[in-house]
């Protein structure tokens, strides 16, 4: 049939050093450079995505919150302190957006498996908390899963839309 565009915008967020970029830049050069394809369960595909550092998500933060449709909330799996972050980021989300807002939960790093500080029952019961869906990830190892966590989000993205 003849497609139609569904527009996202997502915004990552996460405590310095979790990976944010580096899984960013996986999905963009898998997806788009080598092996473009633009279109998802046959319709095309636009994805705005956002990557934000420390210092800029304080200044614009509520800039932010309100451009995205949905967010991508990134913890290292080797590092507790990440993990209390997305948290209170989450938390920061709902309470600007004045909604439980659209995310996914990603636990990177996940090559690390000898440096584990957060183990998965962990990510999976925050997630079911936000009822979210959760993703562990490796952006040095790369794989479909990091595709599959922007492709859900951008389900979800457009199913609200949808009802909206
Ligand atoms: P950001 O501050 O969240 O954007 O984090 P970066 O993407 O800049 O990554 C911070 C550091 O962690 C860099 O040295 C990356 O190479 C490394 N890194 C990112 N993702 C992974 C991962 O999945 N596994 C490992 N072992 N290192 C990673
Ligand atoms: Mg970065």
């Amino acid at each position: 049939g003849k497609n139609k565009s569904v527009e996202s915008k997502i915004c990552i967020l996460g405590g310095p050093g979790v990976g944010k970029s580096a899984l960013v830049v996986r999905f963009l050069t898998k997806r788009f450079i080598w092996e473009y394809d633009p279109t998802l369960d046959d319709e095309s595909v636009v994805m705005e995505i956002l990557d934000t550092a420390g210092q800029e998500w304080s200044i614009h933060r509520e800039g932010h919150v309100r451009w995205a449709d949905g967010f991508v909330l990134v913890y290292a799996i080797n590092d507790r302190h990440s993990f209390e972050e997305v948290s209170s980021i989450k938390q920061c989300l709902d309470e600007v957006k004045k909604t439980n807002v659209q995310c996914v939960l990603v636990g990177n790093k996940i090559d690390l498996l000898h440096e584990v500080n957060v183990p998965t029952s962990e990510g999976e019961r925050l997630a079911s908390d936000w009822a979210c869906a959760f993703f562990e990830t490796s952006a040095s190892d790369g794989g479909e899963d990091i595709s599959e966590l922007f492709h859900e989000l951008h389900r979800e993205i457009r199913r609200r839309k949808m009802i909206e």
